[in-house]
């Protein structure tokens, strides 16, 4: 095994461990860490970059600009596309933003299932889950507007209803 090999394992090695809190090094990388001045010094700055994150406390994504990425995306392609294109582009970003929220939600779960996640890490998913839930909720309320304005409205806009003559 090449001393270039031993260092390219021992980097795999502390990358993987930063993934899961609390694991720390096991013992083959601490032994290569010890004698390697390019390995500590990525193994240090990591584990450094690390301890700063965790103190950050969570930002909530604030609601006007929650509005404001909504009017941004959404509605600016609502506004620029044809009343039947854009119905089903809605309808598709509408589940597209479901499935993002999906997606979100089993991240937050499968993340909790690590071992022992700090308080940090579970504000910090809280967070992330708190931001996820809104924009479902945004997609669903939009949702919503299109499947009843499709459904109901649109339907009797077609029925051509003419008063009834009576002699
Ligand atoms: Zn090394």
């Amino acid at each position: 095994m090449t001393a270039r090999l031993d260092c390219a394992a021992a980097r795999a090695s502390i990358h993987a461990a930063l993934d899961v809190p609390g694991m720390g090094l096991d013992a083959r990388t601490r032994a290569h860490v010890a004698g390697c001045a390019a390995c500590r010094e990525l193994a240090d700055g990591l584990a450094e970059l690390t301890a700063a994150l965790a103190g950050v406390a969570p930002l909530a994504f604030p609601e006007d600009d929650l509005a404001a990425v909504w009017r941004r995306t959404i509605d600016a392609a609502h506004a620029a596309r044809p009343a039947v294109r854009r119905r089903s582009a809605l309808v598709l970003r509408a589940a597209a933003f479901l499935a993002f929220a999906a997606l979100g939600a089993w991240a937050v779960v499968t993340a909790t299932r690590e071992p022992e996640p700090g308080p940090a890490e579970l504000a910090r998913a809280a967070s992330d889950l708190e931001t996820v839930l809104r924009l479902a909720g945004r997609a669903l309320d939009r949702g919503r507007e299109v499947a009843v304005d499709d459904a109901v409205r649109r339907p009797f806009a077609y029925i051509p209803i003419r008063p009834e003559r009576r002699p």
